[in-house]
């Protein structure tokens, strides 16, 4: 064990979120001694090493959400960062498209609340839609364009970033799980160390409740694991897809749903779902499961269905049975209707998203959401677009907690 490790900023999780934050607080206090616990191995092996790699747009924020404010600025940043550091980045853009009918007044106000951001969207008809996705179809025969939309490599990004972090002085200690907090020294004890805090970050992730409420914060907050699945196209199968095609979202939900993206590497991807996970890390089978914390999120999701905000029960019964391909296909196939079911084969990449609920509200927090405590700052709800906005969010981290 090694006593008393100083530091003047701790910031737990070496995520995204954790190592936007301390690029943030490196450039604003060059001087200060910045260290970042991480429980893995390595930096991003959860949510930013585990997603679709999309650099959203933010058109589907409404105005006053803190989604709105930091995803574009966030995503043009992350897109500058990439350029410059030579990391793979792909422009492909990205269609919305209507996957039930009547839907059009609700493209019309996405389109118009691009416009109004200064996003470049286009509004497009069915053969325009055509010309850029022959295989994708509208419901109500309009569409969105974006052309701008570009694809990275999360685990790329993070890497890079932890490197350019240590480089710069930051400090990351891997295989050191946040396990304790002395809140009047001001004092926090992982597996090996025990180390004195000026200012603390929670940056957790799927963990970033537990932590909070060492802290007495976020004690009305829980975490609910949302596993997303994603399957591959074969090659063979003849389908076209140039870029992304998204379907129109609902947007009381902070989810986008099923979505084709062609990688970097050329490969078609589908997914991924949003099924409840029976554990935080629950990848595969019955790995990561607990089974208190598993009574905790049946017991969670048991509420949200007989509060029934947000519309939870026609969720349920539309997304939550997808991780069966028979399920999964219905979804994908309202995009692309020339999918066959045989032309999906089950893809190794999994991702939870860390989905925090309000247990006074029985809702899904739809937006980011941060919460101070005393010397502290915890990053409740980084659901995405978060990878896309992390470098502009972390300024608004920062902001809110006034360093
Ligand atoms: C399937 C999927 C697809 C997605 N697609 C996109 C997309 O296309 N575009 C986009 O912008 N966003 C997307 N997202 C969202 C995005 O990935 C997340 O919002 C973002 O990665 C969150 O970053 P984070 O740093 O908060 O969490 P994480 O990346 O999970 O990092 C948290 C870190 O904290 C560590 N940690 C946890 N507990 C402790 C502890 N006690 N002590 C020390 N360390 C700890 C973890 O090991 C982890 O490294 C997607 C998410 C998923 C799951």
């Amino acid at each position: 064990m090694t006593m008393g490790t100083q530091t003047d900023f701790l910031i737990i999780g070496a995520g995204i979120v954790g190592l936007a934050t301390a690029r943030e607080l490196r450039t604003r206090h060059p001087e200060s001694k910045i260290v970042i616990l991480e429980k893995e191995d390595v930096p991003g092996r959860h949510a930013s090493g585990r997603n679709s790699g999309v650099l959203h747009s933010g058109i589907f924020y409404a105005e006053d959400s803190l989604k709105a404010k930091v995803c574009s600025q966030g995503g043009k940043e992350l897109k500058e960062y990439c350029f410059n550091n030579h990391l793979s980045i792909q422009k492909i853009g990205k269609v919305i498209v209507p996957t039930q009918e009547n839907t059009d007044s609700i493209l019309q106000m996405i389109y118009e609340r691009g416009k109004k951001n200064g996003i470049p969207v286009n509004l497009i008809d069915q053969k325009e839609l055509k010309g850029i996705e022959p295989d994708a179809e509208s419901k109500t025969g309009k569409a969105l364009h974006l052309p701008e939309v570009c694809i990275v490599e999360g685990v790329e990004v993070v890497s890079h970033l932890a490197g350019e972090l240590v480089q710069k002085g930051v400090e990351i200690y891997y295989n050191e799980p946040f396990l304790s907090v002395d809140l009047k020294k001001k004092m926090v004890k992982s597996k090996q160390e025990r180390i004195s805090y000026g200012y603390l970050f929670n940056a957790a992730g799927v963990y970033a409740d537990k932590v909070a409420h060492f802290f007495g914060v976020g004690e009305q907050y829980s975490i609910l694991p949302f596993k997303g699945l994603y399957y591959s196209v074969l090659p063979d199968s003849g389908l076209r897809v140039n870029g992304l095609i998204y379907a129109l979202p609902n947007l009381k939900f902070p989810f986008l749903g099923i979505h084709f993206t062609k990688r970097l590497n050329g490969e078609i991807a589908a997914g991924p779902t949003v099924v409840p996970a029976l554990g935080r890390e629950n990848y595969w089978g019955f790995r990561g499961i607990h089974p208190f914390d598993t009574f905790r999120i049946f017991y969670s999701l048991f509420n949200l269905y007989l509060a029934n905000h947000q519309n939870f029960r026609a969720f349920v019964w539309n997304e939550g049975f997808r991780f069966i391909k028979k399920r999964f296909y219905e979804g994908a196939k309202s995009l692309v209707p020339s999918l066959r079911m045989e032309h999906l084969v089950k893809n190794s990449k999994v991702g939870i998203r860390a989905q925090l609920v309000n247990l006074k509200t029985m809702e899904l927090v739809n937006d980011f959401l941060i919460e101070k405590g005393e010397n502290s700052t915890h990053v409740l709800n980084a659901v995405s677009p978060a990878f896309t906005s992390s470098f502009a969010f972390s300024k608004l981290v920062l902001d809110q907690a006034g360093i």
